[in-house]
């Protein structure tokens, strides 16, 4: 159809393709049908974006103490109070929080600036919450956070384990991708996960083990895998290292499979079934996400689930590898460029001769050494008057980040806070200078979904008010701080020919993450740039699955990780019985700031509901329908109840999405606790002792 826009959706990390056109003062939207990961499929929520592109409660205008002001005071203001704070108290005084839905371009100029020329590298996402211990694991045990598999993979396996993923809800293109491909050639499909979801209602076998008990469940498979002959002795041998350890662990912690069936609460046959189909499929594909991730041992689970693909030779093969599927539509080319807290930029870390290599392609001197404060750190050390100026672009921590009311008490503490955005939220209201960003449909440049395809996200409709895209307003403070020479961007394309270079810069392969052949792209050529899946090498087919015999690590092998079992941050007690889960619902996007405006949307749940047990509703004499507080060692939160055949006894779960502009405080991020995995600093959101009485 003529003026549509190929563009890509702002919301999970599938990253669909989007047609989109302006049309008597209204947008509508469909599906691209030539863009290769969703193939002009589109879910709920996408296909209702054009219904979320009203102006009203949009931010126009800058503001400073909530008065309306130009971009040269309100620049002004921000520069002059970065390096007040920065000359008084030192470069590790001030931070950034960034957003997964920043596009690669706004992440790179922010991860630049920080990290690059104001010299610290307290630069953090809230991808944290999100993929953080895929991350960690990733680097653990192939030397970097490489995703091997392609959407395509999922369509050619014979068997495919979701773990700790509701891809129905969550990823429901994927979803549906699975779903037609199992139509065709019968793919088995497991669910691990404790709460009978969507997925898990769909699912061939569905194993509901106790919350957190990942790690001895895959350990028992690989130790069932060593006992059935079907490791690879010669993959392993020539692509491995650590197997003796790796096996030696995970029979200790699961000597046989009995143990493993107590441990993780599922019936022996079912634990059975699930190590012999496993056993059985080469052409096995394991989906992992948040129920993984958002956990005081989410690296752990992710080596758990590695070691079992690596012993295999399950890995970088057709329909067969680990695949950890991203919650935003950003949050791969977030870590691309650095946006994590503990990288450096372009997949590099703090060593001494990738911090030589940045600095001399930066020409920045200042370049910060040490990884810098992850979320919640970074957080903390506002709530405890350390970080004197931090700026909030794109993201709600005051809903969204655990113990989010301590969080708030942090925005209240920290002397100067900056928030850019697109709209008002809880957040918004602690902000001393309030800029109003460039949203989805307003907003150009590139974003990477989780089959590490880049797309281009195109502007259809013209900024509003005073908007204005976020690389464009960093670029402004920074040349008001001084460093003019290092941000002379006048255009996105200039700054993703610059990720392109650096991606490529004195890399011999030794680094996956290649984009050297995008680097001189034409102004023209980066507009029409069709999606394209890395690596994208000079001379080289772009794409294509990774690590079936090379890792990143220097000797070219991958790492068998040692895990073991552990219990949770903190156990159920008598005070907080109630073990509460949390996560997405099908029709809703974080904290429903754009999602929450579509009424179609809305009715899906138009208000926070808490399952809970049967067993323990009947005991507490709560029935469906009543109006109960949730309390935690860390807040509370007030929900509808609704007595669930879903939930394990013991346990309750919460959508993550309602805050105070919605329903009186609500959102599971008012409750959960702020413990994190020691290697990743992702909290652990999908456990949290409560107790739940009537209000
Ligand atoms: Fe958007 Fe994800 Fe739905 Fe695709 S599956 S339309 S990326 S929300």
């Amino acid at each position: 159809m003529s003026g549509e826009v190929h563009t890509a959706c702002p919301y999970c990390g599938v990253g669909c393709g989007v047609l989109a056109r302006l049309e008597g003062g209204k947008v509508h939207v469909r599906g691209d049908p030539e863009h290769p990961s969703n193939f002009g499929r589109l879910c709920s929520k996408g296909s209702a974006l054009g219904e979320t592109m009203a102006l009203d409660g949009r931010l126009l205008f800058p503001e400073i103490k909530g008065q309306r002001a130009s971009w040269d005071t309100a620049l002004d203001l921000v520069a002059q109070r970065f390096t007040q704070a920065v000359r008084d108290h030192g470069p590790d005084s001030v931070g950034f929080y960034v957003s997964g839905q920043l596009l690669t371009e706004d992440y790179y100029v922010a991860n630049k600036l920080l990290k690059g020329f104001i010299g610290t590298a307290n630069i953090d996402t809230n991808s944290r919450l999100c993929m953080a211990s895929s991350v960690a694991g990733h680097k653990r045990a192939f030397g970097e956070d490489i995703v091997p598999v392609s959407y395509e993979d999922l369509e050619q396996a014979d068997l495919v384990v979701l773990v700790g993923s509701n891809l129905a809800w969550c990823h429901p293109v994927l979803h549906q991708r699975l779903l037609a491909a199992r139509e065709k050639r019968g793919t088995k499909v497991v669910v691990i996960d404790p709460r009978r979801s969507a997925s898990a209602e769909d699912a061939d076998l569905h194993l509901a083990i106790r919350p957190g008990s990942d790690v001895l469940l895959f350990n028992g498979l690989l130790a069932h895998l060593a006992a059935s002959g079907v490791t690879n002795p010669a993959y392993i041998a020539a692509h491995t290292t650590g197997f003796d350890a790796a096996l030696a662990l995970a029979q200790a912690d699961a000597p046989d499979r009995s143990r493993v069936a107590k441990g993780c609460d599922v019936h022996p046959a079912d634990l059975a079934r699930f190590y012999a189909w496993f056993e059985q499929t080469p052409r096995t594909v394991t989906v992992y996400s948040q129920g993984v991730n958002q956990s005081a041992h989410g690296t752990d689970k992710v080596n758990a689930i590695l070691n079992c693909h690596i012993v295999t030779g399950r890995i970088g093969r057709e329909g067969a590898g680990p695949f950890s599927v991203t919650g935003q539509p950003n949050a791969m080319g977030g870590r691309e460029v650095g946006g994590l807290a503990n990288q450096l930029a372009a997949h590099m870390g703090f060593a001494a001769p990738e911090l030589d290599r940045v600095s001399r392609f930066w020409n920045a001197p200042n370049l910060a050494r040490t990884p810098g404060l992850k979320a919640v750190n970074l957080f903390e050390a506002a709530r405890a008057g350390r970080l004197k100026a931090l700026w909030i672009m794109g993201t709600n921590p005051a809903v969204s980040m655990p113990d989010a009311g301590r969080v708030r008490e942090a925005l209240g503490r920290c002397d100067f806070v900056v928030v850019s955005d697109v709209t008002r939220t809880d957040t918004t209201r602690h902000a001393d200078v309030l800029l109003p960003a460039a949203a989805w449909g307003e907003k150009d440049g590139t974003v990477t979904n989780s089959e590490r395809r880049i797309s281009r996200q195109r502007a259809f409709v013209p900024l509003p008010g005073e908007c204005r895209p976020d690389w464009a307003i960093l670029s402004d403070v920074a040349r008001r701080m001084g460093f003019a020479a290092a941000f002379p961007y006048r255009s996105r394309a200039e700054i993703f020919r610059e990720h392109a270079a650096l991606t490529a810069f004195e890399n011999d392969g030794e680094r996956l993450l290649d984009l050297g052949a995008l680097s001189d792209l034409a102004d023209a050529d980066y507009e029409a740039m069709a999606p394209v899946q890395w690596p994208v090498r000079r001379g080289a087919q772009p794409g294509g699955r990774l690590l079936a015999t090379r890792f990143a690590h220097p000797d070219g092998l991958a790492r068998l990780v040692p895990v073991r079992q552990e219990g949770p941050a903190r156990p159920v007690d008598g005070d907080y019985p109630i073990a509460l889960n949390s996560g997405r619902l099908r029709d809703q996007w974080h904290t429903m700031t754009r999602t929450g405006l579509v009424p179609r949307l809305m009715s899906h749940a138009p208000e926070p509901v808490l399952d809970l047990a049967r067993r323990e509703a009947q005991g507490f004499g709560l029935e469906t329908g009543d109006l109960v507080q949730v309390e935690s060692a860390f807040g509370q939160a007030l929900a509808r109840l609704r007595v669930s055949d879903a939930q394990r006894p013991g346990e309750a779960f919460l959508p993550m999405h309602w805050s105070g502009l919605f329903a009186a405080r609500a959102g599971a991020g008012a409750v959960s606790n702020p413990a994190t995995d020691a290697l990743s600093g992702q909290p652990e959101l999908k456990h949290v002792p409560v107790r739940i009485t009537q209000a």
